[in-house]
């Protein structure tokens, strides 16, 4: 079998993808031993079908959630796309929603999106620096991604161990991943990655460090791709709420049987990076630039949940109906709630890319306001939808029994019986949509739903830094000491002052 990373034959569907992640001797544990086969297992397989379907959306809505590539020429992924206009920001998130929707968990392709759109601008910036050539690197790298239309995962949290200490301090050094042994053919690096979406699903992933680092951290400053099925790399599946429900054969309980969300742990014993996959290597200042553009990215990646939240909204107003209340005003007026605040998340991320402004590589970037604002909306507002949905759905949510006692002879009879809403639903309908609440907000893909929504892409703490850094109160103030007549300013000097920063954006024409 070919290697993942050696593939030639560009993948195209769905199917193609799954099968190009067969027969690869990757190194998984689960359950405390090695996954033969990634593919077939009960549990991986749905966060494959999630990934596999960025595939197939591809085919079924070229526009959407495909592009020409400007390297080969061909229609690959919009999720292997560098952005050059702002258009293309707001794209990926149309994208992102429809994804939402039709998986209902995270389909774990942005990571990498957003990484190397980050990584092409800051490689070009290093270089204009330190006169290095990492962008024509990093463009041959992403040209034979294009040409194999790849996956691509971004793995940047490090485990960090003591977090008062920079990686330097830390008493084991491979808290953060470093460099162990430099080469004339490339570097070693050691170390583990926590948390990472998909990784297993991808083909590629490119190592980044996970924050600012300083002059005695040169060795933790590494930017390199790495293929997921290289030698010393091993996995350690993450387990999920109620992740042994796909081990039970049935189609109820598991609450979405297609799909679902991946995350494991990473870890890398002296892996090698070959010098043409290296695009940073001891440029310990541009860490922090490469960090903060990607959060840019990634934290209005988060309109994804606006798409996930789409089904829950929707199976709580179903569960409404199949009880028989669906016209009831506070049921109504929850189910309005609950899509108010799906749309402040959406909202503000749509709004981060329209407002999406050129770096000096000509990529685009989105607005870290409003991509800062649309990821601390998605710390609560998913919560919220949640509990609402559990308030529409009812305790039986929590305590309906198993898909094994419905089909029972004797006591099945009884459970259609008594677990009936409306006299035309049938039973199993209305237990199907409930495991989908219960999925969503108790089971497996409340992982992605709930808690992804608070840490990924950086704790809520780590937006608040980022709000706080941008919010321009001196400006603000000037503006209410003109207003009140504390300082005496014309307003229209105000109206034609030179802004910076995220005002200069606002007023952008
Ligand atoms: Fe994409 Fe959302 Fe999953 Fe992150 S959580 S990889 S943004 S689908
Ligand atoms: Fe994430």
């Amino acid at each position: 079998m070919i290697s993942n990373s050696t593939q030639t034959d560009k993948i195209q569907t769905g199917e193609d993808y799954i099968n190009s992640l067969r027969g690869r001797s990757l190194k998984v544990y689960l359950f405390g031993a090695m996954v033969e086969e990634p593919v077939d297992h009960p549990i991986i397989r749905p966060s494959i079908n999630a990934l596999a379907k960025t595939y197939d959306l591809a085919i079924a809505a070229p526009e959407l959630a495909s592009v020409i590539s400007p390297f080969t020429g061909e229609r690959v992924s919009r999720f292997l796309h560098v952005c050059t206009d702002a258009k293309d920001l707001v794209l990926q998130n149309k994208m992102q929603r429809k994804l939402g929707q039709l998986t209902g968990t995270c389909f774990q392709r942005c990571v990498g999106m957003d990484a190397f759109n980050s990584l092409y601008s800051v490689t070009f910036e290093m270089d204009k620096k330190y006169n290095t050539s990492y962008h024509e690197r990093f463009k041959d790298f992403l040209t034979k991604m294009h040409r194999s239309n790849f996956v691509i995962g971004g793995a940047m949290t490090d485990v960090k161990g003591d977090r008062s200490l920079a990686p330097h301090q830390q008493v084991d050094q491979d808290m953060f991943l470093r460099i162990t042994k430099r080469t004339d053919k490339g570097v070693y690096v050691t170390g583990a990655k926590a948390h990472q979406t998909g990784c297993i699903n991808s083909h590629w992933m490119v190592v980044m460090p996970t924050m600012r680092l300083g002059e005695n951290d040169k060795d933790f400053a590494i930017v390199g791709a790495i293929p997921v099925d290289a030698s010393g790399i091993t996995y350690i599946y993450g387990r999920q709420s109620c992740d042994t429900r796909a081990m039970e054969g049935g189609t109820i309980d598991v609450g979405n049987v297609k799909y679902g969300g991946q995350e494991a742990m990473v870890i890398f014993e002296d892996v090698f990076i070959p010098t043409e996959y290296i695009f940073m290597d001891g440029e310990f200042d541009f860490a922090a630039m490469l960090v903060e553009r990607f959060t840019a990215y990634h934290r209005r990646s988060y309109v994804c949940k606006s798409g996930v939240g789409d089904v829950l909204i929707g199976a709580a107003a179903a569960v409404a109906e199949m009880n028989g209340v669906p016209k009831v005003s506070h049921i109504k007026d929850k189910l309005v709630e609950m899509t108010h605040l799906n749309e402040t998340i959406y909202a503000t991320g749509i709004a981060s890319s329209h407002q999406g402004y050129e770096t000096k590589s000509g990529a685009f970037i989105c607005d870290s306001m409003l991509s800062n604002t649309c990821k601390h909306h998605v710390t609560k507002m998913p919560y919220e939808i949640g509990r609402l949905a559990q308030d529409l759905a009812g305790g039986l949510v929590a305590t309906l029994p198993s898909e094994q006692d419905l089909n029972h002879p004797e006591i099945g009879k009884l459970l259609r019986k008594y677990l009936k809403g409306k006299a035309d639903v049938p039973t199993e309908d209305r237990m199907r949509m409930l495991r989908l609440i219960e999925n969503m907000t108790l089971g497996r893909n409340a992982v992605g739903y709930l808690t992804e929504s608070m840490h990924g892409a950086g704790s809520p703490q780590a937006q608040r830094i980022q709000i706080g850094r941008a919010m321009q109160l001196e400006y603000k103030k000037r503006l209410a000491k003109i207003i009140s007549g504390v300082i005496e300013e014309e307003e229209k000097d105000l109206v034609v002052e030179e802004l910076s920063g995220y005002f200069e954006r606002v007023f952008k024409i």
